[in-house]
Formats: C-alpha cells, sequence, structure tokens
C-alpha cells in the first residue's frame, strides 16, 4: 500500500531505523537511508533491500549534529524525489551522565540530534506535503520520553520534547491529511542498548550479563521489545487507512512502563 511513495528513515543503517526501512520497503515503498557505517556495510544494506523488496533505495550521509550536513541532506533529498511522502525522525543515541557530570557538549548533541534536526527536517519537508495533500511524519521518542531516569537527563528531556513537538504539529497539519505521531519504544535490541548495558557495566562492575538478566527480569515480557512490533506500527501509520491517527503517542513497551 506504499507503492511509489518515497520514505526518508533518519538513522537507518542499524536497529530500529533499518527494520522501519524494510517494513517501509516491503509494502512497495522507496526509501532513502540515512545514518552511519562503512561504506561496504550500507551498500549491503542498500543492495539487499532493493533486491529483496524491488524498490529504489538511495543513502544520504548526514551528521544530523551539524546544520550544514541538515541543509544539504534536505536538497539531496529534493534531487532525488520531487515531494518526500514520509518522514521518520529516527537517529538517536544515548550517553549517559549523571546530572552532575552531564558535559553542556553532551546536552547540547542530544539535542542537536533527537529535537533540532526533526524540527529542521519536518519544516523542510511540510511545504511539499502539504501540496501533495499528503504527508506522514513518525518521530521517534521512547518510554523515557514520559518517565525519568538516572543518567538520563539530557535524554529524557529530548524525548520528552519530541512529543511535545509532534503534539503541536499534529494540529497545524490536521487539515491537509498530514498526520505527526510519536512511537515510545521499550527496550529494543539494538546497538544502542547494548552499549547502554555495556557502559552501565563498566561504571558500576557488575558484569554485562547480570546487568542484562536483572533488567529483563523486570520486564513484564521477560524479553525485549519485538523490532517489528515498532516497524510494523510505523508501516500502518504511513497508511491511507491511518489518517485518523494524529497527534498520538504510541507506546510500544510489552507493558513495561504501565504505572
Ligand atoms: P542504533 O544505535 O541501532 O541506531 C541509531 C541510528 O542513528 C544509527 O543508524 C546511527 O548511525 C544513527 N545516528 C546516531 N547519531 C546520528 C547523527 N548524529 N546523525 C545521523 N545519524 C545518527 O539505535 P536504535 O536502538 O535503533 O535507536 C533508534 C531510535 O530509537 C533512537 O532515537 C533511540 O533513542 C530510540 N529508542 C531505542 C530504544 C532501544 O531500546 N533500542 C528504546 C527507546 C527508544
Amino acid at each position: 500500500y506504499l507503492q511509489g511513495k518515497y520514505a526518508l528513515i533518519t538513522g537507518s543503517t542499524s536497529g530500529i531505523g533499518l527494520a522501519i526501512a524494510k517494513s517501509l520497503a516491503v509494502k512497495g515503498c522507496n526509501v532513502i537511508l540515512n545514518g552511519f557505517g562503512s561504506e561496504e556495510e550500507i551498500d549491503k544494506i542498500k543492495e539487499t533491500i532493493q533486491s529483496d523488496y524491488d524498490v529504489t533505495v538511495h543513502y544520504c550521509y548526514c551528521d544530523l549534529a551539524k546544520a550544514e550536513d541538515i541543509d544539504n541532506l534536505v536538497q539531496e533529498v529534493f534531487s532525488l524525489c520531487p515531494t518526500l511522502d514520509i518522514l521518520v525522525n529516527n537517529a538517536g543515541f544515548q550517553k549517559s551522565a549523571e546530572i552532575e557530570d552531564l558535559t553542556i557538549e553532551n546536552w547540547q548533541k542530544n539535542i542537536d540530534v533527537m529535537l533540532t534536526a526533526p524540527f529542521k527536517l519536518i519544516k523542510a519537508f511540510l511545504p511539499k506535503m502539504r501540496d501533495e495533500e499528503f504527508g506522514r511524519i513518525i518521530n521517534v521518542s521512547s518510554i523515557l520520553g514520559s518517565l525519568g531516569s538516572t543518567g538520563e537527563a539530557a535524554y529524557c528531556s529530548v524525548k520528552h520534547g519530541i512529543i511535545g513537538l509532534t503534539k503541536a504539529v499534529a494540529l497545524e497539519v490536521a487539515e491537509a491529511n498530514i498526520t505527526c505521531n510519536v512511537i515510545c519504544p521499550g527496550a529494543v535490541k539494538t546497538p544502542l542498548f547494548m552499549t547502554y548495558i555495556k557502559v552501565m557495566s563498566e561504571t558500576s562492575g557488575i558484569r554485562e550479563k547480570k546487568i542484562l538478566h536483572e533488567a529483563m527480569d523486570k520486564f513484564p515480557s521477560k524479553d525485549w521489545v519485538p523490532v517489528e512490533s515498532i516497524s510494523e506500527m510505523i508501516a500502518f501509520l504511513c497508511s491511507h487507512s491511518a489518517r485518523g491517527t494524529n497527534g498520538s503517542t504510541l507506546v510500544i513497551d510489552a507493558a513495561t512502563s504501565i504505572d
């Protein structure tokens, strides 16, 4: 149901973003990938998606922490497709630090990559979506978008912030057949989460396996949130049938954060 459409998925060289790219491609959507990785890795991802799903796949380099890169990304996307139908603001990182140790550089990078970049990309692509009378914007927050967590002041701040951005944009586009929604995943097994466990282990001196075991034990499902639970929800949100879902915060955490 996404045949012929174009989607830009930020941070799609790995983890959740890569799964989103595949879930969209399988529905016929052409995808524009972004994120870090070696040339070989990225070429392999491109080739696999292209041959498995028979869609057009592009990759655009952009460090979303850099204003100039974002301007170039927007130009490149417009040169690849006249209008962008779907924008998924997914790219992110987690660099934990308790407030006294949280540097202004770390704080600023969180804001730049996970809040300012989504704002800029929405602002850049929205006018053409309005012209086309179709658009789907999906932002990726976290369960830490509504909860606090030690060592996560910067991450919690931006993940709360992107929910506010989503709700405000949703109201502004409500009459234009454009929707803007936000997804809040629980723990998904990706390089981001595994790095987080590694850092916790290094700072606490507790073995990674033990930290992981204790964390999993606290999850109601005793398991990770499957990545396809996130990516397939996003694919649905991109469909025409999902036009009634706008400004929604969709928590996909296997019941982890129920009060
Ligand atoms: P990941 O590390 O597997 O992927 C992150 C992607 O973002 C990669 O492609 C990376 O290259 C890209 N990226 C990072 N910094 C970038 C920058 N400055 N410019 C461009 N690209 C950049 O992580 P993931 O777990 O797949 O995370 C994806 C999103 O999901 C993030 O926003 C994260 O906060 C969110 N999230 C993840 C979890 C989880 O448990 N994994 C839970 C809740 C929310």
